[in-house]
């Protein structure tokens, strides 16, 4: 494979550049274990000089015009798109996702968030101007914050950086991302591609490093007045402490753990099709999919007889073969983990109805993992508890709608959830009862750009997409002018008394 980004994985004030912390990443095609290509890792330095570039470029991108900023944003999903196929063919080699994903999934969806973003940032309003006390008139700007620092995972890293830099920069903030230094190949195209647009130098930029180093260097740093966040709730954890420690803005899209309720009134076949999909999409790597089914009784057995027939049918693939369904993991340490996951489920005594074992044959020189269906482990198991992030569903059966309710609930993460029933009363009921930031009925996975994504509880908080994320990176100011012009305004008497003579 060529080297898809030239040298250099450092993008900073409009140019490539190579990082300076002496280290590299190899970065890996896991469906084969080949090095697609040797990344050179930003060190504390480039990071300071990636923020210098954002602060400069602060000065003029935060007084343009919300319709100079939506021109750039439109070019922009305008270069994405000549950009499709190479952008695909990269995000799948770096991740091993199947082309037919990044192709019609990653790849869309991130230009058509670019392209909402463009029509967002002309729609941003504060409350009407108005005489509150009677001697003032009184008005809102939003106006942005300043250089946001922002970090990324690898399970979509495309996606991840769009979803980050967009409403940054589309309320005329600048921005410094962090992209996961093993999948850095597709935030750096992205960003080439603003510049192509006529984004001016400084205002995107992007440093590829480890979290330990780039990665703190940034959340906190002096310059950076917003941390966003997108990964685990364990460095989630450690990240809003940084910046919380300069009094950063932070927003934290955390890990999920969502369940999948099916009532004795859904369609099976359309629980058991969804339950595969959510379950499976980008090998389970997904901080939304469906990782606890809740069926009821009557229909637990046909479920995981129906869910374990359609996991038996999937084909685990090259990226590139159209009849691939299911790539590898992101990682060998990611596959190792996963498999950790369900050996230790199999020794707490859970039953593992299908999958549970790394791909063999052609497929044992890559991060494959067979899905897996798993079966008798409760919510005092660590399959029910622990975030996996691999093709891997644990289904438990329930008796009455409160047990299901609380069994959706008992997980220290809301990021999303699904509910499953023809019954419209219990469709209300229950998607308001259910703690998490998006709840489908009778579907689970699809995503929208102008709708929010984000987490309750330890998912986080702050949303992605919509125009909410959009108020998300702007501050409100309050800004309020005497109407009297009388230099003796009645509201002085509360400090001191009127002694000079009228
Ligand atoms: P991770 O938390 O290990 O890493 C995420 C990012 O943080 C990477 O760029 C990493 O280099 C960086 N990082 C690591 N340690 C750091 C530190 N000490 N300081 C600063 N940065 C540091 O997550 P991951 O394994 O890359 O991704 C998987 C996780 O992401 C899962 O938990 C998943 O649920 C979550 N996720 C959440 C959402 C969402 O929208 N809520 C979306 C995608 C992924």
């Amino acid at each position: 494979m060529r080297q898809v980004n030239g040298p250099g994985h450092n993008y900073v004030g409009g140019t490539r550049r190579a990082g300076t912390s002496g280290e590299s990443v190899d970065i890996v095609d896991p469906a084969t274990g080949d090095v697609l290509v040797t990344a050179d890792l930003a060190g504390p330095a480039d990071v300071g000089d990636a923020v210098a570039s954002a602060t400069e470029a602060f000065k003029q991108w935060s007084a343009t015009t919300p319709a100079e900023r939506a021109t750039v944003l439109l070019a922009w999903a305008g270069e994405l798109e000549r950009r499709a196929d190479e952008l695909a063919r990269t995000e799948s080699a770096q991740t091993g996702k199947p082309l037919r994903l990044s192709s019609e999934f990653d790849v869309p969806g991130s230009i058509d968030n670019t392209a909402f973003f463009g029509g967002a940032a002309r729609l941003l309003e504060g409350a009407a101007a108005g005489e509150y006390s009677g001697d003032h008139t009184s008005y809102v700007r939003r106006e942005p914050v300043g250089v946001v620092g922002s970090i990324a995972p690898w399970n979509y890293p495309l996606q991840m950086a769009a979803w980050k830099v967009l409403p940054a920069v589309a309320a005329g903030n600048t921005i410094v991302l962090k992209p996961a230094e093993i999948t850095p190949l597709t935030s750096i195209t992205f960003a080439e591609a603003a510049a192509a647009a006529g984004m001016p130098a400084g205002v995107v930029n992007v440093v590829t490093g480890r979290g330990p180093d780039a990665g703190e260097t940034l959340v906190s740093h002096d310059d950076v007045a917003m941390v966003s966040f997108t990964g685990s709730t364990t460095v989630g954890r450690r990240v809003a402490a940084l910046a919380i420690d300069g009094v950063r803005r932070v927003h934290l899209e955390l890990g999920g753990k969502a369940p999948f309720v099916v009532f004795d009134d859904a369609d099976l076949e359309a629980a058991v099709h969804g339950a595969v999909a959510a379950a499976l999409i980008n090998t389970g790597q997904d901080c939304t999919a469906a990782t606890r089914a809740i069926v009821h009784r009557s229909l637990h057995d046909d479920f995981v007889a129906g869910v374990a027939d359609l996991m038996g049918d999937m084909r685990l693939g090259m990226q590139t073969d159209p009849d691939t369904d299911l790539g590898p993991l992101v990682s060998f340490a990611q596959r190792d983990r996963v498999a950790a996951h369900v050996d230790r489920a199999r020794a707490e005594g859970a039953k593992v109805v299908c999958g549970g074992r790394a791909g063999g044959g052609d497929l044992a020189r890559g991060a494959f993992y067979e899905p897996t269906l798993v079966t008798g482990a409760g919510p005092d198991s660590s399959l029910w508890r622990d975030e996996v992030f691999g093709p891997v569903l644990l289904s438990v059966p329930f008796d009455t709608d409160d047990e299901a309710i609380a069994l959706a609930n008992d997980t220290p993460y809301g990021l999303a959830a699904s509910v499953w029933t023809r019954d419209v009363h219990r469709s209300l009921r229950v998607t308001a009862e259910i703690q998490a930031g998006c709840c489908w009925v009778n579907d689970h996975i699809p995503i929208i750009s102008e709708m929010p994504h984000g987490g309750y509880k330890q998912s986080g908080f702050g949303k992605d997409m919509s125009r909410y994320s959009l108020e998300d990176y702007t501050q409100v100011k309050h800004v309020m002018l005497d109407v009297t012009g009388t230099a003796r305004k009645a509201w002085h008497r509360t400090v001191f008394t009127d002694r000079s003579p009228s």
